[in-house]
């Protein structure tokens, strides 16, 4: 059976605190790692959604590997084990803080959309990352029950994102 919504992210590990923090105001500057698991026009579809985000996050969005303390987003295939496996994305959690690292499941976001093109695909992987990055941004370890911070998403949320 064909699931119709999956999970967006799982924390890595339990948090007992909701920071009412600021919003950010310097640029952030985001770091892909094994970004040749998707095609450069995936990625580069994936950029362009992103930045459109930057109004909402109250923040200048910049790709790099070279600044210094850019937040890492590493595409990997599929959850690892233990979490889980309808997951399409994560964030690292350490000692109550939600940390700069963020992972995303490329294979469970393809299942989602059966068959996307480069432009979906790319769309996809930007929503999954801006929600994990609003986790980070705001060191909101919670969801809504809509919208970018939801914790499930349709495939149609994935295509459209929240911009
Ligand atoms: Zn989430």
């Amino acid at each position: 059976m064909k699931k119709t919504m999956a999970l967006v992210t799982r924390l890595a590990l339990g948090l007992l605190f909701v920071a009412a923090s600021a919003w950010p105001v310097q640029p952030v500057t985001v770091c892909f790692r094994n970004p040749h698991l998707v095609s450069p026009t995936v990625l580069n579809f994936t950029i362009h959604a992103l930045k459109r985000y930057q109004n909402q996050f109250a923040t200048e969005l910049r790709f790099s590997c070279q600044a210094p303390n850019p937040v890492i987003v590493t595409f990997r295939e599929a959850p690892p084990q233990g979490r889980p496996a309808d997951a399409l994305g994560a964030t690292r959690v350490l000692n109550g803080r939600i940390l700069p690292d963020i992972e995303i499941y490329r294979l469970s976001v393809r299942q989602m959309l059966r068959d996307p093109g480069d432009l979906a695909e790319g769309r996809a992987l930007a929503t999954v990352t801006a929600h994990e990055l609003h986790h980070y941004l705001w060191q909101q370890p919670l969801h809504e029950p809509s919208g970018l911070r939801s914790e499930l998403l349709t495939a149609q949320n994935l295509i459209r994102g929240f911009h």
